[in-house]
């Protein structure tokens, strides 16, 4: 079994989720971020919010996968702040709904005035709710932008079990989790931290607290690369327990704290069927044969 912490679902195809579940991913989370072009109105981002703990979660479940999300203002339309205004006042109708594990995900894209004071928000929120927070570390500047994010998030005196920062590279890695954070990398293919440097990650720092993801959106990734890393690690020679560890258990630590992810929720699922509807409307088109699972032990076929 395996867990994607950091998928952008709605942007994938049901090949993606038969496949996924095929590969042994049981449980995944979708991170609230943006959307490839800013958006211009709050009601989008309702719209958006909506989806992730209504369809999304529904359609998911559909191909035997389990649906949780994190609710948040990313950093790249906080530099928007008469719209992020906006928006702050809109999370806390979500932060508390069925399925969300986490405020996320936050942090600093170019590292703005705005982009810190959104960031400072959230992390009160955060604190307020109770609920962990997922930090997205930027791409540019990233050894800065990493540290800084932790540094102001002791500031607020969020405790670093409570935070998982993602998006590291071999230039983070150390100080992450050093300062007792937990520590989240995304396998993007044909990149530099691909699954090759991963394997070479955990070998160097052992699996306490690390987390591998996908972070797989509508740009070039791979909803399979937690399996496909997972596999590679025990090709070459990763104890077992160390995989369940970086590839499931440690995310589930982690989002478990929110109260709202818990194993039982796959382990004694319902069984697959597709003949479900959410506010009448199902994953089905004109004359297709709803797959319909005997029981919870049934493997979905593709
Ligand atoms: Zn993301």
């Amino acid at each position: 079994m395996f867990i994607d912490p950091h998928i952008h679902v709605t942007s994938r195809t049901t090949d993606d989720y038969e496949a996924m579940r095929k590969s042994g991913i049981v449980a995944i989370i979708e991170p609230a971020f943006w959307l490839g072009q800013p958006r211009t109105k709050v009601g989008s981002f309702q719209d958006y919010f909506s989806s992730l703990v209504g369809w999304e979660r529904f359609r998911a479940k559909q191909f035997g996968i389990y649906h949780y999300c994190t609710i948040g203002l990313n950093s790249k339309e906080a530099n928007n702040e008469a719209l992020a205004e906006q928006v702050m006042d809109l999370l806390p109708l979500y932060v508390g709904k069925e399925g969300v594990v986490a405020i996320g995900e936050i942090g600093y894209d170019d590292q703005t005035a705005a982009e810190d004071r959104f960031y400072r928000l959230q992390l009160e929120m955060a604190k307020e709710v109770n609920l962990p927070v997922m930090i997205h570390t930027p791409h540019r500047d990233k050894k800065r932008g990493t540290t800084r994010s932790m540094d102001v998030s002791e500031e607020h005196g969020l405790k670093p079990g409570m935070v998982i920062v993602d998006h590291n590279n071999e230039e983070t890695v150390k100080e992450v989790l050093d300062r007792g954070y937990w520590a989240a990398f995304t396998i993007y293919p044909h990149t530099k931290m691909g699954s090759e440097r991963m394997v070479e990650i955990v070998r160097q720092y052992g699996p306490e607290r690390i987390i591998v993801d996908s972070a797989a959106d509508w740009g070039i990734s791979d909803p399979l690369a937690v399996p496909k890393t997972a596999a590679l690690m025990k090709e070459k020679g990763i104890p077992e327990e160390h995989i369940k560890l970086t590839c499931y258990q440690n995310a589930l630590t982690a989002y478990g704290q929110s109260g709202q992810m818990d194993e039982q929720d796959w382990l004694e699922a319902e069984p697959i069927d597709q003949r479900q509807k959410l506010g009448g409307n199902s994953i089905l088109r004109g004359g297709q044969t709803p797959k319909v699972e005997g029981s919870s032990s049934d493997i979905v076929e593709n």
